[in-house]
């Protein structure tokens, strides 16, 4: 059992890429700890990292208690899981769970009794005797699990490893890898691109961008309170919506105005509202709260839009609007199913602050 700790780690690969910037995190002990990130924000240099797979530029790594930058990876205690699985294919599903203990001197007993368990586990006793181009995606990959598994690490790495798999098959390796961790009660760290694994799998998420980490938290506090525009847009599907605007200021209100609304801010946002009265700001609201319900009254919050595709999801509809947003994408509602609504309808969608932010126009760090 260990825990993993960089200190000021940073990567500068050949040519001057710097692709990890002064990075900080503490992987606790047994946590399933995601890293998430578009496609080049250095997630996986990082986890390499910590495999010792690529050298670090300057910092430092800890795995339990022990400093492991010059350690060569072999003696790290770890075991890493790839997206390719790196099956040998002339080797049966035994044989290549087998291989590392072998090559380590286990002895015949000991890799048998970790090979039988590990298959246990990942429900492959059948499969023992075939080679990998007789499995489908989702074996393979147990296999790569399994291979991991056999030799008790006491940190787990995984490199986006179900992005191979069919979606179905996804969902379900997703499910079986919580699982995984909750029966082995190992520190496993896992990289995706995918917000929807990162939300399900994490006990904690590290999102990051251009090398640097953005937010570490809870999957749900990351979801509620977003500490920048990047990671709102991030995390969540569809995204959070991020609107332009100023505040206006009318006597004893705060308002947030652009062509698309006039919304009055709840009092309790004043505090951090007031300094950007008369200036821009950016309004950040959740799909799931724009309705299609009608409310009345003075307190009648807002967005005025036509309507211009619908998706039904089945449980719910998603209803893209036409009213520009920071991020560049279309502004999304989530609606009930069952309402009935037309394209090209311009309607007076309101809207709830159960989970709406504002973030400054210029840091994009949230204020409220
Ligand atoms: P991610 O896993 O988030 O997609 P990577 O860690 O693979 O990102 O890459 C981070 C950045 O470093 C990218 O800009 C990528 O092009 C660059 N990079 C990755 N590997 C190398 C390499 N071997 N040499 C030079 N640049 C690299």
């Amino acid at each position: 059992m260990a825990g993993v700790i960089l200190k000021n780690v940073c990567k500068v690969y050949d040519g001057g890429m710097l692709a990890v910037d002064h990075i900080n995190l503490e992987i606790r002990d047994r946590e399933f700890m995601v890293l998430v990130g578009p496609s080049g924000c250095g997630k996986s240099t990082t986890l390499r990292m910590i495999a010792g797979l690529e050298e670090i530029s300057s910092g430092t790594i800890t795995i339990g208690s022990r400093e492991v930058n010059n350690v060569p990876p072999k003696d790290r205690d770890i075991a890493m899981v790839f997206q390719n699985y790196a099956l040998y294919p002339h080797m049966t599903v035994y044989d290549n769970m087998a291989f590392g203990l072998r090559l380590r001197k286990f002895s015949k007993a000991d890799i048998d009794k970790r090979v039988r368990s590990a298959a246990e586990i990942l429900g492959m006793q059948d499969y023992l005797n075939r080679k990998p181009k007789a499995l489908s995606g989702g074996q393979r990959q147990r296999v790569a699990v399994g291979r991991a598994i056999v030799r008790k690490p006491k940190v787990f790495l995984f490199d986006e490893p179900l992005s191979n798999l069919d979606a179905k098959m996804r969902v379900q390796m997703r499910t079986e890898i919580s699982k995984l961790h909750t029966r082995l009660e190992t520190t496993m760290i896992y990289v995706t691109h995918d917000q929807t694994e990162a939300m399900t799998m994490g006990d904690r998420i590290c999102v990051m961008k251009d090398g640097v980490i953005q937010q570490v938290d809870t999957p749900m506090n990351i979801y509620d309170r977003p500490a920048n525009t990047f990671v709102a847009g991030f995390i969540g599907t569809p995204p959070m919506n991020v609107f332009r605007g100023r505040v206006q200021r009318y006597d004893n209100r705060l308002v947030f105005k652009n062509d698309a609304m006039s919304i009055q801010l709840p009092d309790g946002w004043k505090e951090s509202a007031l300094p950007y009265a008369e200036k821009e700001i950016l309004f950040g609201i959740r799909p799931e709260e724009i309705g299609t319900e009608s409310t009345t009254g003075a307190s009648r919050q807002v967005i005025h839009a036509r309507i211009e595709v619908i998706e039904p999801m089945g449980a719910e509809t998603y209803l893209y609007l036409d009213v520009p947003t920071e991020t560049g994408n279309t502004c999304i509602a989530r609606v009930d199913a069952h309402k009935t609504v037309k394209v090209g309808e311009t309607l007076d969608l309101p809207l709830r602050f159960d989970n709406a932010h504002l973030f400054d126009p210029e840091s994009t760090q949230i204020l409220v």
